[in-house]
């Protein structure tokens, strides 16, 4: 590790390492597939990947031996530690949610005052039940959340949902949710001057591939007198491309489109009049 190469902690295992490794490879950035060592080099960009436990990460870009991080909103939100968050990054989405065991009455947080909840995620619940001025009894565990009202330990519990199948699987349900929660990349509050310009680039180009993500390039032709119609179906990020055709009357239009809204969009472009509907993927969009 040299000093002037900038250095972006990631997860080294659980959940978030996959996708966060899947997403600095889209980003272009090459480097060993070091995952179990602690530091790998990119080839192409100054810049140490620091393969770290999630827990720490937000810890050790406080303390300025990471400049840059990729952790959980829920994890930031329980770390003492306020750090600015430079990009919400679209995976490893959770809910931080309060349960209760289903034959409970408790159908709001208000109805869980006096109760105990057994939580990994100890100061995010106090908080958020002081805000609300609820009096609860915080039971602070590191791991199987979802036993303790069966053990006896609390009436209840706050904890990471996905699907809920955890929840059902342990006779549980939700009462409401406190945070949610996705992967972000956190930076340093004050980013030495000399990297700046780094961290910028690093910002742009996983913002780039998270907004290429979400968004599908639409290519289509169509005879020139559907375009009004084809334009009025085609939101996009800005008007369409419009290109000639070799044949008379037809016309080419391309679009950048929100990967959810391709689905509605097809069936009212085809009725339009467009035809060889494409959809392809976007590896990288800077705005
Ligand atoms: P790990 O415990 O290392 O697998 O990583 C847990 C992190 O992954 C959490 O802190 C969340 O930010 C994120 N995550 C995403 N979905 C879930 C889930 N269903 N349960 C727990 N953590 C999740």
């Amino acid at each position: 590790m040299t000093p002037d190469r900038l250095r972006l902690a990631v997860p080294n295992k659980g959940r978030l390492l996959e996708p966060t490794l899947r997403l600095l490879r889209d980003a272009g950035l090459e480097f060993e597939d070091q995952s179990r060592a602690l530091v790998s080099h990119a080839e192409n960009v100054p810049l140490d990947i620091l393969h770290v436990r999630t827990e720490d990460i937000v810890e050790l870009v406080g303390d300025g031996v990471a400049d840059l991080g990729i952790t959980g909103t829920n994890l930031l939100a329980e770390a003492d530690v306020q750090l600015p968050v430079r990009l919400e990054l679209g995976y490893g989405r959770c809910r931080l949610e309060a349960a209760v065991p289903v034959d409970d009455e408790a159908v709001s947080f208000e109805q869980l005052a006096g109760r105990r909840l057994a939580t990994s995620h100890p100061a995010t619940t106090r908080r958020f039940f002081g805000e609300r001025g609820i009096d609860v009894a915080i039971v602070p565990l590191s791991g199987s959340v979802e036993v303790a009202p069966r053990l006896g330990l609390a009436e209840g519990i706050v904890d990471l949902v996905s699907t809920g199948s955890t929840l059902i699987m342990n006779g549980l349900r939700s009462v409401g949710c406190l945070l949610e929660s996705q992967a972000v990349l956190v930076g340093r509050p004050s980013a030495v001057a000399r990297r700046d310009a780094t961290v910028d680039e690093v910002v742009t180009v996983l913002g780039a591939v998270v907004a290429g993500r979400r968004r599908k390039y639409l290519m289509m032709n169509a005879p020139r007198r559907a375009l009004s119609a084809i334009e009025a179906i085609l939101p996009g990020l800005a008007s369409p491309s419009v290109i000639p055709l070799a044949h008379d009357d037809m016309v080419a239009v391309h679009a950048v489109v929100e990967d959810a809204d391709v689905w509605r969009m097809l069936p009212p472009l085809r009725a339009a009049g467009a035809s060889g509907i494409l959809v392809v993927p976007i590896e990288k969009l800077v705005p």
